[in-house]
């Protein structure tokens, strides 16, 4: 078995390769790919850099290159959901696309012909998550997140996106990352730890809060992955 391990910043991936022993670098794509084993399982462990299109790059290569069979992703989010502060966990059930837009086609927001609004995240991988959640008496919410290829720092545009997706958080990944796992049949996982409320204060906010909450994240995926080295 071989799983993904992926961020899109290196700060989302760092905490990660620290736990790993040791690693081989690969270049390829215009990217590097760490390739190490932890509690047993073959990883490769790679940041995509920030946005849709090359979320995607380095997820179709993660699978299609490297042979990954599952994929978790860990990363930082803005909230809509009021509830969710910076530090707490949120696990994606599906994903959207908040800036794909035909709608002047008739169509609804996020949606393409012969694509869907939203992709749903794996079951079990979430269900793993609610267990390692209790194990480490963490609250881990579920909820919908929406993606796109812009830095929400506007209150406006982030209640827009919570009344069209239903969405608890966003992010700029997760929805594409969603779209080539679910294509290429290979189960995902999408967890976020929050950085900033998606509103005028969110730049300084992640400035701040970057790096306690990438570590937030990636802690409770590599716990996962111990979970799943056991199964
Ligand atoms: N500070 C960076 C840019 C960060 S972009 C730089 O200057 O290089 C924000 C990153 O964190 C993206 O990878 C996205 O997935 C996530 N993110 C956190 N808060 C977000 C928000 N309010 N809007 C969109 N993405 C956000």
């Amino acid at each position: 078995m071989k799983i993904a391990v992926m961020g899109a910043m290196p700060e989302e991936i760092a905490p990660i390769l620290e736990k790993l022993e040791t690693y081989l670098t690969i270049e390829y794509a215009g990217n590097k790919y760490y390739e190490g084993s932890y509690n047993g399982i073959d990883v490769v462990v790679a940041y995509s850099k920030i946005g849709k299109v090359f979320s995607t790059l380095t997820a179709t290569t993660l699978i299609e290159h490297f042979g990954c069979e599952k994929l978790l992703f860990s990363g930082v989010a803005g909230a809509i959901n009021s509830e969710l502060k910076v530090g707490d966990l949120i696990v994606a059930t599906k994903l959207s696309q908040h800036d794909l837009d035909i709608t002047a086609f008739g169509h609804p927001y996020g949606y393409v012909p012969e694509g869907a609004v939203y992709v749903e995240a794996n079951r079990e991988l979430i269900d793993i998550s609610k267990d390692v959640a209790q194990s480490l008496g963490k609250k881990v919410r579920e909820g919908i997140i929406a993606t796109g290829d812009q830095f929400v720092a506007n209150e406006e545009r982030k209640n827009w996106i919570g009344d069209t997706f239903g969405a608890d958080a966003l992010e700029m990944e997760g929805g594409s990352v969603a779209v080539v796992c679910d294509a290429l049949n290979v189960p995902f996982f999408i967890l976020r730890a929050i950085s900033d409320a998606a509103d005028m204060d969110a730049s300084f906010s992640f400035d701040e809060f970057l790096e306690t909450s990438a570590v937030e994240s990636a802690e409770f995926v590599m716990k996962m992955l111990e979970v799943i080295a056991t199964k």
